[in-house]
């Protein structure tokens, strides 16, 4: 049987990224800089070539493994197509994928099969569009892929030897689940829709065993479980990890040893963080301790997790933050704040190197929506407008220009809000006026900050002063908020939409000369 394994290609820049990760002169990337690997595509790739079959995979749309039928030509090179999925908001570029290998089997829908986390959460939206019935959830019972034993895929080892390793992240990391599912049923969340049965225990020593014998002793491991302080066989979860090396201080068996990480990538729920079982994972050496802060009003829980896990030894913590949904600008500045507040409070009390926490603020986007606009389509997903009679500054609303701006301060940050917090406060603003007018500001001026604001910060003392444009902005901003009169409404509709073209037509109807200068920089 001859199988094509399909990974859309779905990653900004990747046609950029992959010429100079591939060029002759490349240095060798961290695996943390690289791509993803399509683990279920791995394992099925595993799957076949033990069952004899002839396995390729590929990225994107690829015209090199599609031969184009004519009068004379009816050779269909597959016998089987695999196309996995990730975020909804692909779906334009994943329906086009499948469009595209459809052709490559004459049309024979049942020869491809479409799968992975989208496929799992809107199935029948799949199959409306393309006529083929999606393969829904882990490959871990009989039947889903027509052909015996395929209800052991999951637990199979993923092939690493199809991909390109200058591109994807398998140089030092190998990936398991030792959980699958969760208890909870957070409504945001596709889980359930992925993994719906909790299955509190997976023995990973043979798979990583295994791994190992095949691949050599890599020093990362990344655990993909959704929760797994939930798991009542937590103990034996430890028990397995240290029995395989990933207990503190373990090294890898290489000539020249390195630490063994493990990376618990979904991160840890503070809600089940407690001395018990933080005292337990304490044996593992995690790196980062990733603990979400995801609203306001889970302030005590994810303060009292994180001293927890401090106390017990972990220094470096990342926190993910969910904004855009219900919560609001102010909801998401407060939760920076508090960090920024535990931050200093850890590095005033440490002799040596302090814990420290690295924010992430994480967009949401939503994975369901049966309205007709199909919001969970789009990456550019923003709340519904507020009413008018709101206070937009004392209760200002997520909009496409803040969450675009966040997106910015994030990059200009490296990914992160830094744990230092005098850089974190330039960065988000030292107040809650500078960040709201931050939301504001053209991006221009929020990503040169240097050559634009006046003021110097203690962290570059010497800096020559900007020309004074941010500063200048965020009087003029502020000045506006504060009247919300016909003039800011003109402003906040032009540039809220975050396009050229909404600034374009701004200038048709804006009279005030103030405000047509600052929309000018919108367009720069
Ligand atoms: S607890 Fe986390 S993984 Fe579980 S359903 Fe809620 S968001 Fe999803």
């Amino acid at each position: 049987m001859k199988v094509l394994l399909v990974e859309p290609d779905y990653r900004h820049g990747s046609a950029s990224f992959r010429k100079a990760a591939t060029a002759p002169d490349a240095k060798k990337r961290d695996d943390e800089s690289l791509w993803y690997p399509p683990i279920g595509l791995l394992k099925l790739s595993t799957f076949h070539k033990r069952r004899g079959d002839e396995v390729t995979f590929v990225n994107g749309m690829d015209k090199s493994v599609i031969k184009e039928s004519d009068l004379f030509t009816h050779e269909l090179i597959w016998d089987r197509i695999y196309i996995t999925t990730l975020f909804t908001f692909d779906w334009k570029n994943v329906i086009e994928t499948i469009e595209f290998y459809k052709k490559a089997v004459g049309n024979s829908v049942y020869k491809i099969y479409v799968g992975g986390i989208m496929a799992s959460i809107i199935p029948n939206d799949i199959f409306e569009e393309t006529g083929i019935q999606p393969i829904v959830g882990t490959l871990n019972e009989p039947g889903k892929i027509d052909l015996p034993g395929d209800e052991e895929i999951d637990s199979l080892p993923p092939d690493y030897s199809i991909l390109d390793n200058r591109i994807y992240a398998i140089n030092d990391t190998y990936y398991a689940h030792a959980t699958r599912g969760c208890k909870r049923k957070c409504p945001w969340c596709g889980v359930n829709d992925v993994e719906p049965e909790y299955c509190e225990y997976l023995d990973i020593r043979p798979m990583i065993t295994e791994m190992r014998a095949l691949y050599g002793d890599k020093p990362r491991l990344k655990l993909m479980d959704n929760n797994v302080l939930a798991s009542p066989n937590l103990d034996q979860i430890v028990s397995d990890l240290v029995e395989l090396g990933y207990g503190r201080g373990q090294k890898t068996t290489e000539t020249i040893p390195r630490t063994r990480v493990i990376d618990f990538n979904q991160g840890l729920e503070a809600t089940h963080i407690n001395e018990g079982n933080i005292a337990l994972i304490e044996q593992l050496h995690i790196k980062p301790m990733r603990i979400a802060f995801d609203r306001l009003s889970y302030r005590d829980t994810y303060i009292n997790a994180v001293n927890i896990a401090k106390r017990h030894g972990f220094k470096e913590f990342s926190n993910y933050m969910l904004y855009n949904e219900k919560d609001t600008p102010r909801d998401l500045y407060e939760r920076l704040v508090i960090n920024i507040d535990i931050n200093r409070s850890w590095k005033e009390e440490s002799s040596s190197k302090a814990a420290a926490i690295y924010s992430y603020p994480m967009r949401f986007a939503p994975i369901k929506d049966n309205s007709p606009e199909r919001l969970n389509r789009s990456r550019d997903y923003v709340p519904p407008a507020p009413p008018r009679d709101i206070d937009f500054f004392q209760d200002a609303r997520w909009t496409k220009r803040f969450t675009r701006n966040i997106e910015i301060i994030k990059g200009a940050s490296h990914g992160a809000i830094s744990p230092t917090p005098s850089l974190a406060l330039r960065a988000i603003g030292e107040t809650y006026e500078e960040f709201i007018a931050n939301m504001y500001m053209p991006e221009e001026l929020l990503r040169n900050r240097d050559r634009h604001e006046r003021r110097r910060y203690e962290n570059k003392p010497n800096r020559e002063p900007g020309s004074g444009k941010v500063e200048d902005f965020r009087e003029f901003i502020l000045r506006l908020l504060h009247q919300q009169d016909e003039v800011f409404f003109e402003f906040h509709d032009a540039v809220s939409p975050c396009s050229k073209e909404a600034i374009k037509q701004a200038f048709k109807t804006v009279k005030n000369e103030e405000v047509k200068q600052w929309l000018e920089w919108y367009l720069k």
